[in-house]
């Protein structure tokens, strides 16, 4: 058998080394090495298949979500509601921009913001939320597009995690995730669902305005060279892994099908074990499976990795302390949120190895161990 890991970029890349190696070669030979023909080329297919107007390419997902904050002109003290449980790039930039995070509970089959949470959070100070589209499933957005347009508050989704994910409305509109919201923002960090040989990330909107100001402030508050017109950054995704995300882009319906096809032979070796909660697939998305993630009941966490590491397969916990409780926000005693669904996860999530080259000699022997353990 293969070794199994929790990412296999390696092999994923060997099935269209050509292609690839090729798409890179091109860019070390026509030196553009920063913007040029091959980050514009990369924008236009990403807003094609996206389905969305603009696509403004950055150099991750963590400085996409700031400058998306930064374009919606937040000033600090604004309130910015958020999911506790979920990677801590979206709620650090909140912190960093001197923003207030106001952390909300997430529904314990979705893993995503609780729509009733979210409207109780809001107060006067309330200017944008930030679903998170959390291991490929969406959040629900439709209930949090109602209630952001009920208040006048921006939504800014983070997609890092649901590339590719197609949601569907009441109504029968299908968006894909990322385009829903004012403002949608990505990461192609290398094991992300379109991951690139390094960091990466993008911003979209459909807002021409809005475009404008995120192209202005990712290239140091410029539309003019060496005209700043606001306080900046510089945030450029490389035109080499631009290169190589073209030709992955290609593939990505393809690698998410991959990802789907593993998580439903985990389902099903799954479906009869009471201790086991498989994740929900919610009808108004396609899940995507950035992650593959258990609910443990009665089982011990600790004891069924180890088990497993002893046998060569990992796993993880996505994500062990939740954002309410990192000592970053100095929250505690009467500021400490109460999230008990967010606590009661936190306990429980166990991340199996989900990725597109994954065989079913692999998936065979993942869920075997694991079920040997339970018993
Ligand atoms: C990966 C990730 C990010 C940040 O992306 P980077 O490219 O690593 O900066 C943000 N939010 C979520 C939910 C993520 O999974």
């Amino acid at each position: 058998m293969r070794p199994i890991q929790m990412v296999d970029t390696k092999t994923q890349y060997l099935r269209i080394k050509q292609e690839v190696d090729d798409a890179v070669q091109q860019v070390m030979e026509s030196s553009a090495f920063i913007n040029g023909p091959a980050v514009a080329a990369f924008s236009q297919s990403l807003s094609a298949y996206l389905g969305v107007k603009h696509v403004i390419p950055c150099a991750n997902g963590t400085d996409a979500l700031q400058i998306a904050m930064m374009a919606l002109g937040l000033q600090p003290g604004d309130e910015v509601i958020t999911p506790s449980f979920t990677y801590i790039a979206t709620t650090e930039v909140i912190g960093l921009l001197r923003l207030k995070p106001v952390f909300v509970e997430v529904d314990q089959h979705t893993f995503c913001m609780d729509p009733a949470s979210l409207r109780k959070a809001i107060t006067l100070r309330t200017k944008a939320i930030v679903p998170v589209h959390l291991y490929g499933q969406s959040a629900p957005m439709e209930e949090i597009l109602q209630i952001a347009q009920e208040h006048n508050l921006f939504v800014i989704e983070d997609n890092a995690q649901a590339i590719g994910g197609r949601y569907q409305f009441s109504d029968g509109v299908k968006k894909m995730t990322g385009t829903i919201g004012h403002i949608g923002c990505t990461s192609f960090y290398p094991s992300k669902n379109l991951g690139a040989f390094g960091d990466g990330g993008a911003i979209f909107t459909n807002d021409d305005a809005l475009a404008n100001r995120i192209a202005m402030i990712a290239n140091h508050g410029q539309s003019k060279r060496y005209y700043h017109d606001v306080v900046g950054c510089n945030s450029r995704l490389d035109a080499i892994q631009a290169a190589l995300l073209s030709v992955k882009l290609k593939y990505l319906d393809s690698y998410n099908l991959a990802r789907k096809t593993a998580a439903d032979f985990y389902d099903q070796a799954f479906a009869s074990c009471a201790s086991l909660t498989t994740p929900y697939r919610a009808p108004y998305a396609d899940h995507v499976f950035h992650q593959y993630t258990l609910l443990l009941e009665g089982v011990d966490r600790d004891q069924l990795a180890a088990f497993l590491s002893e046998r060569q397969i990992p796993s993880m916990i996505y994500y062990p302390v939740p954002g309410h409780r990192q000592k970053m926000f100095g929250l505690s005693g009467t500021s400490l949120p109460d999230l008990p669904v967010t606590d009661w996860l936190t306990e429980r999530v166990f991340s199996l190895p989900i990725h597109t080259e994954l065989d079913q000699e692999q998936l065979a022997a993942i869920s075997g161990a694991v079920l040997e353990f339970i018993g």
